[in-house]
């Protein structure tokens, strides 16, 4: 089988607390699109926001579920979780994003990996973050009234996999994703999918002693690898399940695109997702994220569903 069907990261999905900061922090502070607003298919109380460049192009796609109010615990990061999610940024904003974040209040701390220089911080939930500068990023980003061009997002850099034991997991990713190990820093190993650059990196971080993480707010639920078809997405999935024994779900129909999940071997919950249809399948473009979209079986209770929401500040047009 083609060992390069995964292109790179499709989305990060982190589960969060309050909705009205968490819309604030990423689309006013970070700069972001609000792309979609829409519940999560299980859980018609809580949104399910995606945040990303002007169409919410795989590998910008960040998507949260605000479970304020819901009864989810407080999560700890540990083994077996995304344990940090990076942003990718021209290397000369980092100044910017520095004096931007901390007047906001945000505690910043800026350190160099794998050479560049990174800005690690954490969003209202306590999710760790990242910024990294870099000066590989040809992405056009989404710009705001406030964030330029010079100095936008250009979607995910990296994401950061910790792993109690790493060899399983470095295996699976070269045999079975195509990756390529591209450089080493302390306990942590970068892997490239496809070739590499921003949005198709990641970093495992090995750490024996660590606790295994606890699922819930203020971590990250799962990340998303992107396919470009729904035969790859197939393919993937026979070679998972049928060659390989790992506890895959069927095909999901997410609406945006279509997924499978399963544990990868360091403990990590993974989905791969198609490319297409995306976000534009239910609403143009110039009007994405503006007005709550429903799937149909939650159509006839759209008006008690919008009661039980907390409203969010229409998104910033500039
Ligand atoms: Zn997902």
């Amino acid at each position: 089988m083609d060992n390069q069907l995964i292109k790179g990261i499709h989305h990060v999905t982190a589960t969060v607390n309050d909705a009205r900061e968490d819309y604030d922090f990423y689309t006013q502070l970070l700069g972001q699109r609000l792309v979609k607003k829409t519940v999560n298919f299980d859980n018609n109380r809580v949104y399910h926001f995606y945040y990303g460049d002007e169409v919410g192009t795989p590998g910008t796609i960040m998507t949260t579920f605000p479970y304020k109010g819901q009864g989810v615990r407080q999560g700890a990061v540990g083994t077996g979780q995304v344990s940090i999610t990076g942003f990718s940024a021209p290397t000369g904003s980092i100044p910017f994003w520095k004096q931007r974040l901390e007047r906001a209040g945000v505690a910043v701390t800026e350190r160099s990996k794998f050479g560049n220089p990174t800005l690690q911080f954490k969003d209202p939930s306590g999710l760790a973050l990242e910024i990294t500068g870099n000066e590989e990023d040809g992405r056009e980003p989404w710009v705001t009234g406030e964030v330029s061009e010079r100095n936008a997002i250009r979607g995910f850099y990296a994401v950061t996999l910790l792993v109690a034991g790493a060899s399983s997991t470095f295996d699976f990713l070269m045999k079975e994703f195509g990756f390529a190990q591209v450089g080493a820093e302390g306990n942590t190993t970068r892997f490239a999918a496809h070739g590499g650059g921003p949005g198709q990196y990641v970093d495992v971080r090995e750490d024996k002693d660590a606790e295994r993480g606890i699922n819930g707010i203020g971590t990250v639920h799962h990340v998303a690898w992107r396919v470009e078809s729904d035969e790859a997405l197939l393919a993937m999935r026979r070679r998972l399940a049928d060659e390989l024994g790992f506890q895959v779900t069927e095909v999901k129909d997410r609406k945006y695109f279509h997924s499978i999940y399963f544990r990868m071997p360091g403990g990590v919950l993974f989905e791969i997702a198609t490319i297409p249809p995306g976000f534009a399948i239910d609403e143009p473009v110039e009007n994405l994220g503006q007005v709550l979209r429903l799937p149909d079986w939650e159509e006839p209770n759209r008006e008690q569903i919008e009661k039980g929401l907390p409203e969010i500040k229409e998104p910033d047009h500039v």
